[in-house]
């Protein structure tokens, strides 16, 4: 059946199903029936060997075999572990970001088309951390550039903030989760290892942490956002130093109840007391 034919209507409701099953992009024009396609195994199996017609070798005891390392699996403790060590040796944020594009240890980065790093000011007073790239900072490769970063834009225009001066805007996640579903655990851990060293090198004076999954990732928390929002907590660094932190709703929360920006907007007043006092931002 070509598509011309098929109502507008399901072509509609057929296009919502596969967004709501996380399929949000096509890669192609056409579609390609797989059942169709000969199988595999004629193309992926070696070349027969050619017939040996020379005189027989003497047998040898066969090679022993390299030490190649088995690969780590991606769900594996030791990522985490590797993940600490790169970062730890990272001296700038630029090294950091390096390493980051560089690390194969994360099982998103296989399905993601940019690594996304970081947007505005490295060392400005206030760093925010989100929880992970969507479609959008997925393909323009720079984290908060949708329709969620650009209510943040909005908020923090508000108290006088802009990423082009004020802000230094990151993610928990470097990678686009497919579908945009929540990062595992096991993901979680191995891309916060560079964070914490991204946020020692950037020294904020003040960290905001959007959204729960940013929030509990980071203070290694299980309360919900709703219990931490609002209320400064301090961030300790693995070089000894301490960040006042506060952890807020994210803005695509906001965008699905509006009703919470008055809360949100608490947050902002009191980030914008703490940088005053902290001397970072001039008295209005
Ligand atoms: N949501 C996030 O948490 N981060 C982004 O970069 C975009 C949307």
């Amino acid at each position: 059946m070509d598509a011309a034919s098929i109502p507008s209507e399901d072509l509609a409701a057929l296009l919502k199903w596969y967004v709501d099953h996380g399929l949000d992009e096509s890669i192609g024009e056409e579609a390609v029936d797989r059942f169709a396609l000969p199988p595999p195994a004629a193309a992926a199996s070696p070349a027969a060997p050619p017939r040996n017609t020379a005189a027989p070798t003497p047998i040898r005891a066969p090679a022993p075999p390299p030490a190649v390392r088995a690969p780590v699996p991606l769900e594996s403790p030791q990522l985490v572990e590797d993940a600490r060590d790169l970062a730890g040796r990272c001296a700038t944020i630029a090294e950091l970001e390096e390493a980051v594009r560089a690390f194969e240890g994360c099982a998103l980065k296989r399905t993601a088309k940019n690594t996304v790093f970081a947007d505005g000011v490295p060392g400005a007073p206030v760093m925010i951390v989100g929880e992970a790239p969507g479609a959008d900072e997925d393909r323009l490769g720079k984290p908060f550039v949708g329709v969620s970063g650009q209510l943040m834009d909005r908020m923090f225009d508000a108290i006088g903030m802009s990423r082009e001066r004020d802000l230094y805007i990151t993610n928990i996640l470097f990678w686009r989760p497919p579908g945009n579903r929540t990062p595992t655990l096991a993901e979680q851990a191995v891309c916060v290892a560079f964070t914490r060293r991204h946020i020692e090198l950037a020294k904020p004076k003040v960290l905001v942490l959007a959204g729960g999954t940013a929030a509990k990732a980071m203070l290694e928390t299980t309360e919900g956002i709703m219990r931490l929002r609002g209320k400064w907590t301090s961030l300790k660094l693995d070089d000894g130093t301490e960040v006042p932190t506060m952890p807020t709703f994210h803005p695509a929360y906001l965008l699905r109840t509006p009703a919470s920006k008055r809360q949100s907007w608490l947050d902002l007043l009191a980030i914008d007391k703490r940088l005053k006092e902290l001397g970072a931002k001039a008295s209005s």
